[in-house]
């Protein structure tokens, strides 16, 4: 069976709302998106399962395969968008249009352009004779929470060997990413008059002294981390927000921090986490204050797949770049967790994704629609 053309395709892509976002207020189902997409996948001859995502009414996964086996290739991209500012857009965020040899549309490139091209490109290739399995995975709210991600990880599915997760990268591959965390120091004292100090416990006081251990910590971590793959080579600390005290005459009783850790590959968030709990403990013992750390969020862990992949290097030889590094996060990490090897590549740019009047550049879709049906005959019709 066939189904619809490319421009088709993206048309009700963009025409179908899936933004997810840790605010209830925006956040929304993407059934849409994964319905359209199960269709044609069938259309194709793929086996297609909507997974509902566990304890997330609303959000589905979507894994369709074709072919069997241990190994094969894994198609792979996340079906929700950011929120976006309607006034600031000049057209319908939700509704396809073609300008200047571009597309406009909330997640055109960011990242529902990536599913129109790769069914597009695999459109006469015929599945009954792949040799080693082809498997499109379309996953939910890789925007917010990555839960879709996380739950595929959860069922414990080999689903491909290599995966290409189309990230726009304006088709260069990309084979490291650091990752991110984002943590709060809370301090509890006590309050009390500040002509006499003994009568209370001063927590900002005590958030100097832990801000100073912050950074005496990240002065270590950039000693004994560094990787010249990365623009910024070096696990960076931001301190981004303190709040803490009243008034200049009263002892103050609370203070909190936030600050965000972007580790290099190779550094373990836990691991990190464990090692600034063990040092700002030590450098606050007897001070009376109640020291908590929190995580704000889960945290996304840095990426790297080996440069000897033969998906780095099949990447690296079908588009003329060498695989490199970037500063976002992705899903790439799950997908590595899930015993693939996996490289970021896709149409578009980074700097047009999570921006108003979002657009594809039309000048990228035949190279991609080149390249993913030959990653797909080497992967999967060749010998790999
Ligand atoms: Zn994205």
């Amino acid at each position: 069976m066939s189904y619809p053309k490319l421009v088709d395709m993206m048309g009700r892509l963009i025409g179908s709302p899936s933004v997810s976002s840790v605010s209830p207020t925006w956040d929304q189902s993407n059934a849409g998106v994964v319905d359209h997409l199960a269709n044609w996948c069938r259309d194709a001859g793929f086996e297609v399962e909507q997974l509902p995502v566990p304890g997330r009414p609303g959000k589905f996964n979507l894994v369709a395969s074709a072919g069997r086996g241990p190994d094969g290739l894994v198609l792979s991209g996340h079906t929700d968008t950011v929120p976006y500012d309607e006034t600031r857009w000049s057209t319908d965020p939700f509704s396809l249009r073609e300008r200047d040899n571009r597309w406009y549309g909330l997640g055109s490139c960011d990242m529902k352009g990536f599913f129109a091209v790769v069914l597009d490109a695999i459109r006469d290739i015929d599945l009954a004779k792949l040799r080693h399995p082809l498997v499109l995975i379309a996953t939910a709210d890789e925007e917010s929470s990555m839960c879709g991600a996380k739950a595929l990880v959860e069922t414990h599915r080999q689903l491909g060997r290599y995966a290409v997760i189309g990230e726009p990268t304006n088709m260069k591959p990309v084979r490291l990413h650091k990752g991110i965390s984002m943590e709060a120091i809370r301090l509890t004292g006590r309050s009390g008059h500040s002509s006499d100090p003994s009568l209370g416990v001063n927590a900002l006081e005590g958030m100097h002294l832990a801000m100073a251990e912050v950074l005496a910590w990240r002065h270590d971590l950039q000693q004994r981390y560094r990787n010249p793959l990365f623009a910024v080579d070096v696990p960076t600390i931001n301190l981004g927000h303190i709040h803490g005290g009243d008034n200049p005459n009263r002892i103050c009783a609370e203070c909190e921090l936030h600050f965000d850790i972007r580790p290099l590959p190779g550094m373990d968030l836990d691991e990190i986490r464990g090692e600034l709990d063990l040092r700002l403990g030590r450098k606050l013992a007897g001070s009376g204050l109640r020291l908590e750390r929190v995580s704000l969020f889960e945290g996304i862990p840095a990426m790297e797949t080996a440069a000897d992949s033969p998906i780095v290097r099949a990447t690296e030889q079908l588009t003329g770049y060498t695989a490199g590094a970037v500063a976002f996060g992705t899903e790439g990490p799950y997908l590595n967790d899930m015993g693939m090897e996996t490289v970021i590549l896709g149409p578009g740019s980074i700097d047009q994704a999570h921006q108003p009047d979002e657009y594809l550049s039309l000048d990228q879709i035949e190279p991609s629609r080149q390249v993913i049906r030959q990653l797909v005959s080497q992967f999967c019709l060749g010998d790999c």
